[in-house]
This record gives C-alpha cells, sequence and structure tokens, in this order.
C-alpha cells in the first residue's frame, strides 16, 4: 500500500506465476515448459545474428515473422499480429475488444490470467460453469454477452472441445470470440481455419510451449484484418516496438524447422500416454488430456498433501487451493525420464 497508487493500483489483483526456485535443483513440473531445446535452428539463427546490429530498433512490424506465420496457416500477414508472449497479445485483446457494455463470458475454470486482465482494464465479466466432468457446454455461451473467450484445450483441465463447438460458439456471437490456443499443439485441430470464415473469431497461440521458447516471450493472434487492425491500434498505443529482433529471428527459423517441432510435439504426446498409464496404476485419475500436461486426482490421498510431499522430494506441480479442483494436482510432462521419477517418487509416497 502507498498513498501514491493510483484507485487501479490498489484494486489490482496481481497474477501469481509458478514457482521458479533458483535455490535448488527440481524435477520441474510446474509451469507447462517444454523439457525439449528449441529447435537447433532457432539457436543458430541467434547466434549469427550479427550483435551489432542490435543497436537498431527490431522491426516494429514483425514483418518476416508475420509472413513465416501467414505463410505456414495459408493467411495474408495482415491477419497476424506479433508480441512478447501469448500473455501480451492476450492483454491487447482484452482491451480492444472486450471492454463493452456486456460482460465478458469465460469458463469457471480457466486461465487465471483473465480475471486479472478483466481487474487492470475494469471489465465486467460472468463465469459460466463447466459440466461436472470438466468438459465445456457450449450452448451455455449462448447468452448476450460482450465477449467470448476460452482456452483450448482448456487450463488446468487439459480437456479439449470438438471444434464444431467452437463454430457454433462463433456463429451466435455477434462479439468478439477469442480461442486461447496455448496448448492447441499437443492433440487438437486448430480453429485458424475457422477465422476465414468467422470476422468475430481471433485465435492466440504461443511459442511458449509446443515451441520450447518461453523465455523469448513470443506470441500471435490470426484473424481477420480489421481485428488484427484493432490488437495495431492499442499496440501502437502502448509499445510500437514490441518483439526485439532476436526472438524475431529465433522465432522465423522455429517455423521454418516444421519437422523438428512436429517431432517434439510427438514426444511429448507419447510421454503423456505412458505417464497416463502409470499414474492410473498408482490410484489415480487422469482427465484425458490433449495439453503439455495433465490433471489427476488420488483415489485416496489428499492433493495438497501430495504437493507438499512431492516439493519435498524434489519434485515440483503445480496445486491450486480454489474450490472445484483443490484435490487436483496440475502435472507438465516432462522428459520420459523426469516422469519416471515423478512415477517412482509418488511410488514410494503411496505404498
Ligand atoms: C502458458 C499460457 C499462456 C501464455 O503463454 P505466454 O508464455 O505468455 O505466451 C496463455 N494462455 C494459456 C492458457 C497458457 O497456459
Amino acid at each position: 500500500m502507498s498513498q501514491y497508487w493510483t484507485d487501479i493500483v490498489n484494486k489490482l489483483d496481481p497474477y501469481i506465476p509458478g514457482e521458479q526456485p533458483q535455490d535448488q535443483q527440481y524435477v520441474k513440473l510446474n509451469t507447462n515448459e517444454n523439457p525439449y531445446p528449441p529447435s537447433a535452428k532457432a539457436i543458430q539463427a541467434i547466434d549469427s545474428y550479427k550483435k551489432d546490429k542490435l543497436k537498431l530498433y527490431p522491426d516494429p512490424e514483425s514483418t518476416l515473422l508475420r509472413e513465416a506465420l501467414a505463410f505456414r496457416f495459408n493467411l495474408q500477414k495482415e491477419n497476424i499480429f506479433v508480441g512478447n508472449g501469448s500473455d501480451e497479445v492476450l492483454a491487447h485483446s482484452f482491451q480492444a475488444f472486450f471492454k463493452q457494455q456486456k460482460n465478458l463470458l469465460f469458463p469457471d475454470l480457466s486461465y487465471s490470467f483473465y480475471p486479472v486482465y478483466c481487474g487492470l482494464y475494469e471489465i465486467e465479466s460472468t463465469t459460466i460453469p463447466l459440466n461436472e466432468n470438466f468438459t465445456i457446454n457450449s450452448a451455455d455461451y449462448n447468452i448476450d454477452n460482450g465477449g467470448i473467450i476460452i482456452p483450448n484445450p482448456n487450463a488446468p483441465t487439459s480437456i479439449l472441445m470438438p471444434l464444431s463447438d467452437i463454430e457454433k460458439i462463433c456463429r451466435e456471437s455477434s462479439s468478439v470470440v477469442i480461442i486461447d490456443e496455448a496448448y492447441i499443439d499437443f492433440g487438437g485441430e486448430t480453429a485458424i481455419p475457422l477465422t476465414k470464415k468467422y470476422d468475430n473469431l481471433l485465435v492466440i497461440q504461443t511459442f511458449s510451449k509446443s515451441r520450447s521458447m518461453a523465455g523469448l516471450r513470443l506470441g500471435y493472434a490470426v484473424g481477420h484484418a480489421a481485428l488484427i487492425d484493432g490488437l495495431n491500434r492499442i499496440k501502437n498505443s502502448f509499445n510500437s516496438y514490441p518483439v526485439d529482433s532476436l526472438a524475431q529471428v529465433a522465432a522465423v527459423a522455429s517455423i521454418k524447422d516444421e519437422p523438428y517441432f512436429q517431432q517434439s510435439c510427438q514426444k511429448i504426446i507419447q510421454t503423456r500416454k505412458k505417464a497416463t498409464e502409470d499414474l492410473q496404476k498408482l490410484g489415480f485419475t487422469v482427465l484425458p488430456s490433449a495439453a503439455n500436461f495433465i490433471f489427476v486426482t488420488h483415489q485416496t490421498r489428499g492433493a495438497q498433501q501430495l504437493y507438499a510431499e512431492l516439493k519435498q522430494a524434489g519434485v515440483l506441480v503445480r496445486y491450486f487451493n480454489k474450490p472445484r479442483i483443490d484435490n487436483y494436482l496440475r502435472i507438465t510432462i516432462g522428459t520420459d525420464e523426469e516422469m519416471q521419477t515423478l512415477i517412482s517418487t509418488l511410488h514410494g509416497l503411496l505404498t
């Protein structure tokens, strides 16, 4: 608290990121980072970047990166907006589209940054409860609204919503629908092709999860050129040089290395399958995941206690002390070796 704070600063309830401990080596399965390195071509692109050019501002429009993304998705660069991580792209989107007379809708269990942005931009929202089994009922969103945002697959549940449901929501809504596809590459089908049909649909993706570049901070939005224009108006009123030069060249190289991208996503999917089976044998219920994490609950042992015991044993997972999910753990899919450590640690704790 300070007498110098404005009312809005007083009222904010900031997001709390997962632990990034610097003290001890953990098996780190708590923030959905990718256990594999970025594409060697992305690293090469940073290495061979003429560092002397760092004295210049980056391309404010990230032209080469937007062209590479447009090419991959069979769109034009006018359909692509890039920012410093999808968190920044989401923040601009909330400000550009969601401060309306009517309330913004999102699931009661979803990305916990959404309510934070609502606080920052003074956006009124209504949360729509998930079904008992944590799936989304698309018909619930067919009510008066000032916007809709849904993560797909959802976080922290990991559950995928079918594309046909997303299409239904876009068709029925007269406001902007954002699908936050941070985890789509781990088993889902992107809604990006639907942006050609629905001018109210904005799809947001990130380089942080499936492209192993969380530290570089890169995210993007895909949609109708008029939506992208709206985002540019916000960006150019906030920070007109958002994505740094090294991030731009690394991102372009990553996009162009499709084989490595496919291969590392497939590895995560295979490890997820094995980890799911192993956890089930230990008495866990594992929700069907299309993400690089799983959401699990144990038949007898409480999640909060397991979280603490795992941390004690050097394995970090994520626990949310929130209604409905306070007996669940969110576990990021690491390498096969990391998951083996998790399983044997749990085996020791449970038997
Ligand atoms: C990780 C995540 C993001 C943010 O990722 P960035 O690192 O900011 O690109 C956005 N939405 C969801 C649902 C996420 O889990």
